[in-house]
């Protein structure tokens, strides 16, 4: 195999690009059992999936990613008798959730066993795990037949990779495979939920939503808003997430009067909007239909591709909160860095 080295890092030459054939998923499974890294898709995102059972080979994610060492990574796994040896206890409400949503878009937060590496679990006494639905996912989960440790394929902070291209376009030279299975149908990250303690804490929003979850488990705390001075308990959520080059902002009121007066400033402006104005000819513009699933599988590639555009700045017009809206704002928040601009009347307010 060909590698080049770069100061003290080493890079791959090559990243094999493969097909959902038996044959390729079989190549994918030896080289992650190698101690190799693999992108594959899901139903949410596209993962980095590397043996989670392999401490050094999982230490390799965080180099490629970029990743802070202190923001622990999901165990991905195909058959529900693998959760057993992974934590030291699967309780009522974990089992509640597992029954009702897995396979799907949700990580169940547990108490870790001594087989998860601290690595994986970034030193908590806990460990996430998802048993995805995507077919292609679970085809290469019973090929690699060990739990695979993956976070998003993308480089840390740039927004999550719902394309095998977009995956190339962050990690190529720095992994050994992407499988392409095509778009993921749900396009943000899986639902976080924290079983650990007694009070289910809902970590962060994803594809099974808040109402889904209090209905299985009753109450649920919300404990996804990183406020001024708390420490946010899910390790990942105090970084600045999915963003763009271009500076976004959220943009609350009268969006079509804020973008026709603020687009003057600059000579290249991306819109993300449901509505059907004429905009002025320097925007480009990503037209989310009204069905709140779209956006939410449309997002990130909308980000991606501004950015690619070159647009300098990125007007997002807000959405309310309810189902998938809930996770589909919380990461546009993020992308815009809380930025937000309140416009009515012909002014900020
Ligand atoms: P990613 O798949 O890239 O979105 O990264 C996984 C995310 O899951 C992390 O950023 C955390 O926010 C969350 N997560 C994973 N394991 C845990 C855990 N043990 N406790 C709390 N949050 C977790
Ligand atoms: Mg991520």
């Amino acid at each position: 195999m060909l590698y080049f080295s770069y100061g003290k890092e080493m890079y791959r030459l090559k990243t094999e690009k493969l097909s959902t054939s038996n044959k390729d998923i079989a190549r994918a499974a030896a080289l992650l059992k190698g101690g190799g890294l693999v992108a594959f898709p899901t139903e949410t995102v596209y993962g980095l999936g590397a043996n989670a059972l392999d401490g050094s080979a999982v230490e390799k994610i965080f180099k490629a990613k970029g990743r802070p060492s202190d923001n622990p990574l999901i165990v991905h796994i195909y058959d529900i008798n693998q959760v057993s040896s992974l934590v030291l206890e699967v309780n009522d409400n974990a089992k509640r959730l597992m029954e009702a949503f897995w396979p799907g878009p949700i990580t169940i937060v547990m108490k870790k066993s001594d087989k998860i590496p601290s690595s994986v679990s970034a030193g908590l006494d806990t460990v996430g795990v998802r048993m995805p639905e995507n077919p292609v996912a679970l085809r290469f989960l019973k090929a690699c037949g060990v739990p695979v440790a993956a976070p998003s394929a993308n480089t840390s902070g740039k927004p999550s990779p719902t394309l095998a291209s977009h995956v190339a376009e962050d990690l190529d030279g720095k992994i050994d495979a992407i499988i392409d299975g095509g778009q993921c149908s749900v396009g943000l990250e899986s639902t976080v939920i924290d079983v650990s303690s007694e009070v289910p804490m809902l970590l962060r929003p994803g594809g099974i939503t808040f109402e889904q979850l209090t209905e299985v488990l009753g109450h649920v705390v919300l404990a996804f808003e990183c406020k001024e001075g708390a420490a946010p308990r899910s390790p990942g959520l105090k970084y600045q997430h999915y963003s763009p080059s271009a500076p976004v902002y959220v943009v609350r009121g009268d969006f079509d009067e804020y973008v026709i007066q603020n687009s003057k400033k600059y000579e290249k402006v991306g819109v993300i909007t449901s509505n059907k104005a004429d905009y002025p000819s320097n925007c480009i513009v990503k037209r989310f239909d009204s069905e709140p699933a779209s956006y939410a599988a449309n997002l990130f590639a909308y980000l991606r591709s501004l950015d690619g555009e070159g647009v300098q700045v990125i007007f997002a017009q807000d959405i309310d909160c309810k189902g998938i809206n809930l996770a589909t704002n919380n990461r546009l928040y993020k992308a815009a860095g809380y930025k937000i601009a309140n416009f009515k009347g012909g002014r900020l307010i």
